[in-house]
């Protein structure tokens, strides 16, 4: 599903350049629930935006569901990413100004899809999540733990297969944590394909396999206990 060959990212910088990704090569098949760990500055949110298609490698390929991204015109690239690709972020990335559904609803608007069956789709997403019951708050009456969980309303209405989250707990306390996972794995039950990054080694344990990420290197890929 997900086929990363000798991928490396360099940020240009000044006269210098970042090494962010080394010849990174990464396999992950439909419906494996997989974490990234590795230290702060090590490359995990380089190579999950390119996974997402938020960035492109500097070399390297990367394919999805055995497509060339790099092939790809700007239009299906798009399409590509609103319509299978889910994103959650540790900053919830909430617009404050629209409440929960209308934060939902949002990608679907970019989709062009009509606006009863738009609203419809986002209260059903809010009601994944459990919760129906704060349709009408904005982010700001929202506890983080709330906030996340529209989040990951919003990642999931367009009911993508893969769903990337870059360390979606780490904003969280313990229990919103816990709450947060526990939905993940359900959507994992129900077949998505989950790439998750944490510092959590608890949450990672609980994952199918644990790629570890090391200055730019991927270190080892385990199953996970
Ligand atoms: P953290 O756990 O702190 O989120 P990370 O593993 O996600 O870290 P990245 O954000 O992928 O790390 O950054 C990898 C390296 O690339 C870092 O050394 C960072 O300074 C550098 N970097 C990231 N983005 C840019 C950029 N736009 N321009 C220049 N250098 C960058
Ligand atoms: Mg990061």
């Amino acid at each position: 599903l997900i086929c990363v060959e000798n991928v490396s990212k360099i940020y240009p910088f000044g006269p210098q350049e970042v090494r962010a990704l080394d010849r990174v090569s990464l396999y992950v098949d439909e419906g494996e629930f997989v974490s990234i760990v590795g230290s702060s500055g090590s490359g995990k949110s380089t190579l999950m935006n390119i996974l997402g298609c938020l960035d492109v490698p500097t070399s390297g390929h990367y394919y999805l569901e055995g497509q060339d991204v790099a092939l790809l015109r700007d239009g299906q690239l798009s399409h590509l990413r609103g319509d299978k690709i889910g994103f959650i972020f540790q900053s919830f990335n909430l617009i404050p100004t629209l409440d929960a559904v209308e934060n939902v609803e949002l990608p679907l608007t970019y989709q062009r899809m009509p606006k009863e069956q738009r609203h419809q789709r986002a209260l059903w997403a809010l009601e994944q999540v459990g919760l129906s019951d704060r349709a009408a708050h904005r982010p700001s009456q929202l506890s983080g733990g709330q906030q996340q969980r529209v989040a990951i309303a919003r990642a999931i209405a367009s009911s993508p297969s893969i769903i990337l989250a870059d360390e979606p707990t780490g904003n969280l306390d313990p229990q919103s944590g816990e709450v947060v996972m526990e939905i993940l794995h359900r959507l994992h039950r129900q077949g998505k394909t989950i790439v998750l990054i944490t510092h959590n080694m608890e949450i990672a344990d609980e994952t199918d396999r644990i790629i570890t990420i090391q200055g730019g290197h991927l270190a080892q890929q385990q199953s996970a206990s």
